[in-house]
């Protein structure tokens, strides 16, 4: 079937889903592209893993990423999935122009998949060209790896490359090819494909598959796709969680781009917000706010609801029976995502202690936050400090308000319930600094990063704020830029896909 040559460079390929039957996937290699060129490689990703670095940048190794190439033991695919997108039922999508070479196994024995994407047409490509363009690839190289750093679960960024091409879209652009890492790239929207099809009997071995991958435990239950169920809830809850405790607006929750092994997925118009307000929107194609940042847990949910629905013929004998169990897993999501949310809202405002009144005491700040115009990434960082001073050192946070004072109102009540803390205020600003990051991937500098390499081939801005936010919750000795809110001037309002 490949006509690419295949390559020396060594990856320990163990392929589980592809042994899966026919119609999970479309077997086909990427399509070739004229002039591949490296723009960054993740060495620290490779090695862990197991791959060698300078194996993988030499011309060899891009030829691989470029998808000129296949690696020995690669057994390329376009998975097949289905899913909602915006509310609205595709019965079929599936990797339209990514396409997985295998899975290796990393240094702490978890399977990865490693997956191209941009990478030519596939039987799943509609009316698409399968490939990719520098912008967006960029975009999700910064943003995935600045979760990884912030600790968010997510798919990484193992390598970036040029292709050669220019692509059309609102006008030619380079086209790029990311290779993506993930622990799998099954999505809801992998169930709601068999099950529209009525295929029990693919339904029963994706849940096999994704339970010995990603949720061994849920094997030993004896109801083993009820567990499955409820773990993928648990995880979806504390993933969430996180993106709302970083400001994190992710712009596209389609149930095709919610990942079953819950990391982050599919960085399209994704965004961190800037100035505090529940309502923020920034994907262009998000008219009606569906995916703005305060609906993203109520959406998980409904996301969740709609895999619980695919998996109905294995939850029960009867259908009632099937509902029941669905509807007790669906409905353990609310109380998970509030506590790993209201736990993560403590730690950012420096509590360690539970006392009730904390919920609304972080509420009352946001509000604040959101009356105010505050930055929310800046605003919790300097909360770090003032948490360590006396209430005359709050000047550096209460400049980020609108109107001051009504920080101060806050900051007496958050002192006194400092006060019910059995920790010093050292140790407590140390803390806070672990959760609280100084440095994120700010829309304006990755546009910034953008637009240097697309309009003037110049991709040091993208590797300097690499370095960047490698250490999201240091202080950064380096560049302010990277520490700051956008001037008026350089706020963005909107995001695109880009695809
Ligand atoms: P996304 O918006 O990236 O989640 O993609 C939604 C669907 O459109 C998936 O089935 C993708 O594979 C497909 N798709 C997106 N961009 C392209 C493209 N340039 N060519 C072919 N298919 C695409
Ligand atoms: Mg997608």
């Amino acid at each position: 079937m490949s006509t690419l040559q295949s390559a020396d460079t060594v990856f320990a390929f163990d392929n589980s889903y592809a042994r899966l039957p026919d119609r999970f996937s479309a077997k086909l290699s990427p399509s070739p592209v004229p002039a591949p060129r490296l723009i960054r490689l993740n060495d620290g990703l490779a090695r862990h893993l197991g791959l060698d670095p300078d194996e993988l940048s030499s011309p060899e190794g891009v030829e691989i990423f470029a998808g000129n190439r296949l690696p020995d033991g690669a057994e390329p695919l376009a998975m097949a999935y289905a899913g909602h997108q915006f509310g609205t039922w595709v019965p079929q999508l599936g990797d339209g122009r990514a396409i997985l070479l295998g899975e290796v196994i990393d240094r702490d024995g978890v399977r990865r998949d490693i997956q191209l994407k941009g990478a030519g047409r596939t039987p799943f490509s509609r009316r698409g060209d399968g490939r990719a363009v520098l912008g967006p690839v960029l975009r999700e190289y910064v943003v995935s790896e600045a979760m990884a750093a912030l600790g968010v679960p997510t798919t990484r960024a193992l390598a970036a490359v040029t292709t050669g091409e220019r692509i059309q879209r609102e006008r030619a652009f380079p086209g790029a090819i990311l290779t993506r890492v993930a622990r799998s790239h099954v999505r809801v929207g992998t169930f709601q494909f068999f099950a529209a099809r009525g295929d029990v009997e693919a339904l029963r071995l994706l849940c096999d598959h994704v339970i010995a991958r990603h949720y061994p435990e849920a094997a030993r239950s004896d109801r083993p796709p009820r567990a499955l169920l409820e773990a993928v809830v648990a995880r979806q809850a504390e993933l969430v969680a996180r993106w709302q405790l970083i400001g994190f607006i992710h712009g596209v929750m389609n149930t095709d781009n919610m990942s079953i092994a819950g990391e982050t997925i599919d960085y399209g118009p994704c965004a961190f917000m800037d100035t505090y307000h529940p309502d923020t929107v920034y994907s262009s194609i998000d008219q009606w706010g569906r995916y703005a940042y305060a609906n993203q847990p109520r959406i998980a949910h409904w996301n969740l609801a709609v895999l619980a629905q695919a998996l109905l013929s294995l939850l029960g004998e009867s259908e009632d029976d099937a509902v029941r169990e669905a509807e007790a897993a669906i409905g353990t999501f609310p109380g998970l995502f509030e506590a790993a949310y209201l736990a993560g809202l403590r730690a950012k405002i420096g509590l360690l202690e539970q006392r009730e009144g904390d919920m609304a005491l972080a509420q009352d700040l946001l509000e604040c936050m959101a009356e105010n115009g505050a930055d929310f990434t800046l605003t919790f960082r300097r909360l770090c400090d003032a948490a360590a001073a006396d209430p005359g050192s709050d000047e550096q946070v209460r400049t980020l308000f609108d109107d001051p004072e009504a920080f101060d109102a806050w900051a007496v009540r958050w002192r006194q319930r400092l006060t019910q803390e059995p920790v010093g205020d050292a140790e407590r600003r140390d803390a806070m600094r672990a959760v609280n990051p100084a440095v994120i991937p700010r829309n304006h500098l990755v546009e910034e990063i953008i637009a240097a390499a697309v309009d003037g081939e110049d991709f040091s801005p993208f590797d300097d704020l690499m370095t960047a936010l490698a250490s999201p919750y240091e202080d950064w000795a380096g560049d302010a830029r990277y520490c700051q809110p956008p001037r008026p001037e350089q706020v963005v309002r909107q995001t695109f896909c880009g695809t």
